[in-house]
């Protein structure tokens, strides 16, 4: 099974869901059977009790679930039904691991962060996952909030455990236009570099901007976070997102993951998707 997870540089709302939902269509269009787990760092159990005017509409899933928005993109996009186990929240992990706790499933140990949780949220994942074939990870947040730490180090411990060609990590990141109308990627080298600290090299950049993403702003973002420049993706400003798709698919972007994650042969040839 192959794992794709997807965070995020620079700010929130820039289109991470968006990205992820729109790789998963180019892989479902390719014949796989995909699905996605969204992760929300908050304490909040569910999104059941959040208010809609400040964190837009809580979704309800078949299985009576009320969660995050961005599970609707998924199951808009993707075209699947998805349960509350596709959405990961701190309030969840940390309810189990302290109902473990007091059961006294944890043998007498001291329960940390580090494995128990970090456990758990490798569980969840693994479980959200099973049956398909690629599971789109979306991570929520920002990289370097403390609330998506133990997320980030779940995730390092995951890919260190799986073979290297059934992991790929994903960043998306803005590209703003300076005032002399110059794209800048230093936001994006600062986030990388942020990623890089905790153990994270992405395997492909997607850059949120107004525009296409020049070639020499590819190249410099390829050189200055190490990744090779076709792995820099551009994700401009469309004006329906049901769009999204066919500019990242355009560029290349599933078919650079397919042969990445050893999908290439078995994808349904171009004419058919
Ligand atoms: P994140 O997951 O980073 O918080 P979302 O994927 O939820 O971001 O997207 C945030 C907002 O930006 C949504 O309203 C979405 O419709 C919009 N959006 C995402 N990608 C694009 C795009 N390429 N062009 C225009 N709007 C977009």
């Amino acid at each position: 099974r192959k794992f794709i997870f997807v965070t995020g540089g620079v700010m929130s709302g820039l289109g991470k869901g968006i990205t992820a939902a729109s790789t998963g269509r180019l892989l479902a269009n390719a014949g796989f059977d995909v699905t996605a787990v969204k992760i929300d760092p908050y304490l909040n159990v569910d999104a059941g009790t959040m208010n809609p005017y400040q964190h837009g509409e809580v979704y309800v899933l078949k299985d009576g679930g009320e969660v995050d928005l961005d599970l609707g993109n998924y199951e808009r996009f993707l075209g699947v039904d998805m349960t509350s186990d596709h959405n990961v929240t701190t309030g969840k992990t940390y309810q189990h691991v302290i109902e473990k706790e007091r059961a006294g499933d944890y043998l007498g140990k001291t329960v940390q962060v580090i494995p128990h949780v970090t456990d758990d949220i490798k569980r969840r994942i693994r479980e959200a996952a099973e049956g398909t074939d690629v599971c789109l990870v979306e991570i929520g947040g920002t990289v370097g909030d403390i609330e998506g730490m133990p997320y980030l180090e779940a995730l390092r411990q995951f890919a260190h455990e799986e073979e290297d060609d059934d992991i790929l990590f994903t960043h998306v990141t803005l590209v703003p236009y300076s005032k002399n109308g110059e794209q800048k990627t230093k936001p994006t080298q600062h986030s990388v570099k942020e990623l890089r600290s905790i153990g994270l090299q992405p395997d492909i950049l997607v850059g949120r901007c107004d525009d296409e993403l020049d070639p020499e702003t590819k190249e410099k973002i390829g050189l200055f976070c190490d990744v090779p420049t076709e792995a820099v993706f551009s994700n401009p400003d469309v004006e329906d997102v049901y769009h999204v798709p066919l500019t990242v698919e355009e560029e290349g972007l599933d078919e650079y993951v397919m042969e990445r994650l050893g999908l290439a042969d078995e994808a349904l040839p171009a004419p058919e998707r």
